[in-house]
């Protein structure tokens, strides 16, 4: 049995979704291929979703600033309705906390550069926004086991970034389940519960790929969008020849704790980037607070050998210490008996930046290296790797001048040389989820 494709895209989460969109707009047959059995399911699910800009690079920022309107502007960029909704924009804004860590002073560089709206607050201003902070300043951050972990502090945060455009996607699914209706509006065809087992090539070329039940799939062009998966992918299509940077999975809890009852998180709480405890955390709906890792040095980092087997459970000392971190900035937090939250995979770079490139075997290209900091830049990343695939596919050397893309709504262009797969380890980088 065969079928065929312009483009397969080995993937169906945000980013798959996203691409199959733009790709069927400039008139490409797409099929995403998923082993799941809808899109959004993998690590798209788990996902926070949270829209802010505070990336280490000009770049980073830019193109985060740019999914600002992408979100604002949802129903108009997709142009179709969804019998299952559409994922709302939660405009709650960001608070980057001040801290030891510096990203605030990396950032306000690039906010000016690039004109992202943002506010400096002083100390003052922090604490009758968000009277229920403790605005004292903890660095560096530490595990709760550490002796030093309950200190009373002296210093006071030196301040806050407060940038009113961001905030966060209440549906990270339903997200991509709307860019999928969008896709097949536009031709694009999904297959599910489907497993992409090998690549096909020919002579440098990609030929397409087969499935584990035993379906070829001829198509000029594939898309490695999978994720915690994209190294063992690549490797299936020889495609890590070449590559400066890879990929690998990288194992996250996010935890879902209840606000303080006085205090209506869900009205008048903001996404808050805490650096100075090493953790973040925004509103979630029933006046709820979901809480991230900002990967501070004392927390090991748990690389995953197979990201089919990890553990997928909250672990005690993981939720304490996201938990107890955020008790420490909300001292009226009440803690839960029960332990709720989710785990999932990061596909991290080697530098935490992502891979949106082509590859050294003709007609393989990746969208990958995600670490845990794309949800929010999907729908640029559909636009501007739809932009390098035809403009590859249509002759011109990427590799020898990067392709340049005119964004949207922006008007700024985007260099995807920066994410090139045989950059050197970008040194400026935070090399954790802040990228
Ligand atoms: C816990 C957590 C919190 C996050 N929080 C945020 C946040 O607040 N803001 C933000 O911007 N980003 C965040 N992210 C990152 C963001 O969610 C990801 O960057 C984004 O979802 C990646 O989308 P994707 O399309 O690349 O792939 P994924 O969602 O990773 O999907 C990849 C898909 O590929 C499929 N696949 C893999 N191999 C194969 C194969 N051989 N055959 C068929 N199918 C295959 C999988 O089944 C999967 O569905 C977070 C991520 C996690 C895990």
């Amino acid at each position: 049995m065969s079928r065929k494709a312009d483009a397969v895209i080995i993937g169906a989460g945000v980013i798959g979704a996203a691409i199959a969109y733009e790709l069927t707009q400039k008139g490409y047959k797409t099929l995403n291929i998923d082993k799941l059995p809808a899109s959004g399911y993998g690590p798209t699910s788990a996902s926070c979703a949270i829209v802010r800009a505070h990336y280490s690079s000009w770049d980073g920022v830019a193109m985060a600033y740019e999914g600002f309107s992408y979100w604002k502007d949802w129903p108009e960029y997709l142009g179709v309705e969804d019998e299952s909704g559409l994922a709302k924009y939660m405009n709650c804004g960001t608070l980057l906390l001040e801290s030891g860590t510096g990203h605030h002073e990396k950032v306000l560089k690039h906010y000016r550069d690039i004109g992202v709206e943002f506010e400096e607050w002083t100390t003052e201003q922090l604490e009758e926004r968000m009277p229920i902070f403790d605005t004292h300043a903890f660095y560096p951050p530490r595990r709760p086991d550490d002796p030093h972990f309950w200190d009373q502090s002296e210093r006071q945060l030196p301040g806050a970034v407060y940038t009113p455009g961001s905030g966060y996607v209440n549906d990270p699914q339903l997200a991509t389940h709307n860019l999928q209706r969008a896709a097949e509006a536009h031709g694009g065809e999904f297959l599910f519960r489907s497993i992409v087992s090998d690549v096909r090539r020919d002579n440098g070329r990609v030929k397409g790929v087969t499935l584990a039940d035993g379906l070829q799939i001829d198509a000029p062009v594939v898309v490695n969008v999978a994720g915690p998966h994209s190294d063992i992918v690549n490797e299936m299509a020889g495609a890590t020849e070449g590559m400066n940077v890879r990929t690998k999975p990288l194992r996250h809890e996010v935890h879902h704790v209840p606000a303080p009852p006085d205090f209506d998180y869900d009205a008048n709480g903001i996404h808050c980037s805490d650096g100075d405890t090493g953790i973040y955390f925004r509103p979630e709906s029933g006046n709820h607070i979901l809480i991230g890792s900002e990967d501070p040095d004392c927390d090991e980092r748990q690389w995953v050998d197979d990201p089919d087997h990890y553990d997928r459970h909250v672990t005690e000392k993981q939720w304490e210490a996201q938990v107890y971190r955020l008790a420490r900035r909300i001292p009226s937090l009440p803690i839960p008996n029960q332990r709720k939250g989710v785990v999932d995979l990061y596909d991290c770079s080697d530098d935490w930046i992502p891979i949106y490139d082509k590859s050294d075997v003709d007609g393989w290209y990746m969208a990958i290296g995600t670490s845990g900091n794309q949800f929010k830049n999907a729908p640029v990343v559909g636009h501007v790797m739809a932009e390098l695939i035809d403009r590859v596919e249509n002759g011109h050397d990427h590799d020898a001048d990067p392709v340049k893309v005119k964004c949207r709504y922006t008007g700024l262009d985007l260099d995807m040389g920066f994410y090139s797969r045989k950059r050197e380890i970008n040194p400026d980088s935070s090399f954790s989820v802040n990228g």
